[in-house]
């Protein structure tokens, strides 16, 4: 595979896509706001006016959008990406969405002799930069080994957990672990503030032992700093989590935890807080321990 397309250049899809041009890959690409894609194309991809137009010059075609919506649009919409694929090409969706969907994009496009991977990803706005993302995939495993030198651009932890739609609910427990990671970084470093700590000491002390995570290394010395500008945004944070408290649901589980953090983060959208990045929260509780943030 040499022809590759590429839908989604925000945040994450950005530095993903910077990668596979940095490797040699010959990318096409479209974005909503096409200014976003404006660096790529100066390293050489090529701007095409829509998902369809993209596919119909790719061999493999990534998708990495924000919402359910937003992906079903891209893939499955008129002009979506699968109106355009070309027989024996490939569809692999790494945004954050719903099992379900991953499920009917890949029976949809095996009717068009396509194959579609599920493959979203871990490691968030760092990861994506330096190619270390962990990229968790579900589908076809012919497609899989097909992909996998694409996938290698982009992450080091690269997994096939089952057919479609396992990628998506290996990453809802990954969000579900994320969640009381982020909430225990906000809550350990309100305890610092109050208590008269060093933010940044605390940070590099326990960061280290046992209660070491990505969120209190990675969150944590932004919230030190004042820095809420989003690595990963609060708003899809709340789309992740009402994804995964929907599956539980269907699988009458029941996640209190899950649930508490996802209210939580509804309040910090309700004030306009939803496309801070997801340290955001501790301006919430930081205002409502009368506490500057
Ligand atoms: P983002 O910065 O909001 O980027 C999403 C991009 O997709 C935006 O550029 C957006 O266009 C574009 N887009 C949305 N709908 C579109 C459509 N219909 N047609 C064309 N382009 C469309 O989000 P992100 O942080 O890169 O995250 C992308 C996905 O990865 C999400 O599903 C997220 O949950 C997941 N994720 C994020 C992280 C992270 O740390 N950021 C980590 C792991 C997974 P506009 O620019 O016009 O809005």
């Amino acid at each position: 595979m040499q022809n590759i397309g590429w839908i989604g250049t925000g945040i994450m899809g950005k530095s993903m896509c910077a990668r596979l041009i940095d490797a040699g890959y010959t990318i096409s690409v479209y974005t909503r706001t096409k200014n976003k894609a404006r660096e790529l194309i100066g390293a050489g991809a090529v701007w095409c006016d829509s998902p369809k137009a993209v596919a119909e010059r790719s061999e493999c075609t990534f998708t990495m959008v924000g919402s359910p919506q937003d992906v079903r649009a891209v893939v499955l919409g008129d002009f979506g990406v699968l109106a355009g694929a070309r027989s024996k090409s490939v569809i692999v969706d790494m945004s954050t969405s719903q099992p379900a969907l991953a499920e009917q994009i890949a029976g949809a496009a095996a009717g068009k002799d396509v194959a579609a991977l599920d493959a979203p990803v871990s490691g968030g706005d760092v990861g994506a930069r330096n190619g270390t993302l962990a990229i968790m995939c579900g589908g076809d495993p012919k497609a899989y080994e097909t992909v996998l030198p694409l996938f290698e651009c982009m992450g080091e932890n690269i997994a096939l957990l089952g057919g479609p739609g396992r990628g998506q609910h290996t990453k809802m427990c990954n969000q579900i672990l994320v969640v009381s990671t982020v909430l225990g970084t906000v809550e350990a470093l309100l305890y610092a503030q109050k208590a008269g700590l060093s933010a940044d000491h605390v940070i590099q002390v326990v960061g280290s032992g046992a209660a070491s995570s990505w969120s209190i290394n990675n969150l944590g010395p932004r919230i030190a700093a004042g820095d809420y500008a989003p690595g990963f945004r609060i708003r899809h944070f709340i789309k992740d989590m009402g994804i995964a408290l929907d599956e539980a649901k269907r699988l009458q589980l029941s996640l209190p935890g899950l649930a508490l953090a996802h209210e939580l983060y509804k309040a910090a959208s309700a004030q306009g807080l939803e496309n801070l990045g997801t340290q955001g929260l501790y301006k919430v509780l930081a205002e409502l321990n009368g506490l500057p943030s």
